[in-house]
């Protein structure tokens, strides 16, 4: 395996009426091809953000991107358009994300069009093959967004981000505003993708649940910061970074037999306009001592393949027995 995406101290920032907002601020990862990444963190964290200014939707601040190797922060109008083909997105909100006045197979077909390369028989047949694809039924090509439940509009997002064979896709919240009961079968349906088509996904969630179930790796993000990065598995079994450990007590315990002591985060969430210097987490932190709030942890690689950024993270971890 090869890494698809590279990112490299990746920042977003904007400008508000009260300072400066670092949504992303110095996000460091590689994807390798055909693997998820799983990004995690509270709303707001930026997690949305750092996949949208991934595929370009947003201008970076500064840092880098590169996709099968190339830098992809400084791209020209053509360029562009062949990244669009190749790195595509799918909303959490499928009703939100879709036309209201778009039928269904205009709604797929649409990419193309703009794409303008295929002839119009040859986008109805792609139109059909990508509805077989995702599981939607032909007798629905005519329907509209508001005549359809939000599992089938989440294929038609699907479907439509697939249709111009892209490499990369950006899973932002996919299954967060649907039942239950479709969940499922919208997180197998992008599975079995991934095995049928070799796609690479960063799926962006803030259910953990959801997180251990479809990635390999997993990124934590808090307040525009990565605070741990690792294999997934390795993070539920030994979270060494303590945001990320008040995180996993919150996911109910299945075995109910197992008693398990959730962390309450207490304290103020820290303002990402004009952050102060120092850990960001410190105000909500357990374990913050002074120097929390003098100095930023760094990430560092406390076992291999598994970074974190915390200034105390060995002795918290040893006084725990982890
Ligand atoms: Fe807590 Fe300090 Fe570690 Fe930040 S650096 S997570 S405040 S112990």
């Amino acid at each position: 395996m090869s890494a698809i995406l590279q990112v490299k101290n990746l920042k977003k920032f904007f400008k508000t009426g009260k300072g400066i907002l670092h949504a992303v601020d110095g996000i460091t990862f590689d994807i390798q091809e055909g693997e998820t990444l799983g990004v995690v963190g509270e709303s707001g964290c930026g997690k949305s953000t750092l996949g949208r200014t991934i595929l370009h939707l947003l201008d970076n601040t500064g840092g880098q991107i590169f996709f099968q190797g190339k830098d992809i922060t400084k791209v020209n109008k053509k360029q562009l358009r062949e990244l669009r083909e190749d790195m595509q997105i799918i909303f959490q909100d499928p009703f939100a994300s879709l036309n209201p006045r778009m039928s269904l197979s205009e709604t797929i077909a649409e990419p193309m069009v703009i794409e303008g390369r295929l002839s119009k028989p040859e986008i109805e047949k792609r139109v059909f093959q990508l509805m077989d694809t995702v599981g939607l039924a032909r007798r629905l090509l005519n329907t509209y967004p508001h005549e359809l439940d939000g599992g089938r509009r989440q294929r038609i997002g699907i479907a439509r981000a697939l249709a111009l064979n892209p490499k990369f896709v950006v899973c932002d919240e996919p299954v967060s505003a649907l039942d239950v009961s479709i969940q499922a079968q919208i997180i197998n349906l992008m599975l079995d993708l991934q095995e049928n088509l070799g796609l690479t996904y960063m799926f962006i969630t803030h259910d953990l649940s959801v997180v251990r179930y479809i990635s390999q790796n997993i990124l934590v993000m808090y307040l525009g910061q990565m605070v741990e990065h690792c294999e997934v598995d390795r993070l539920f079994e030994k979270p060494l970074h303590p945001y990320t450990q008040a995180l996993l007590s919150a996911i109910p315990e299945p075995d109910i037999h197992k008693k398990k002591k959730r962390i309450i985060l207490k304290g103020e969430l820290t303002s990402p306009i004009n952050p102060k210097p120092g850990c960001r987490f410190a105000p909500r932190c357990i374990y913050a001592k002074e120097a929390c709030f003098q100095k930023g942890p760094e990430l560092r690689e406390l076992e291999p393949g598994h970074v974190v950024a915390c200034h105390y993270a060995e002795e918290i971890n040893q006084e725990k027995g982890a």
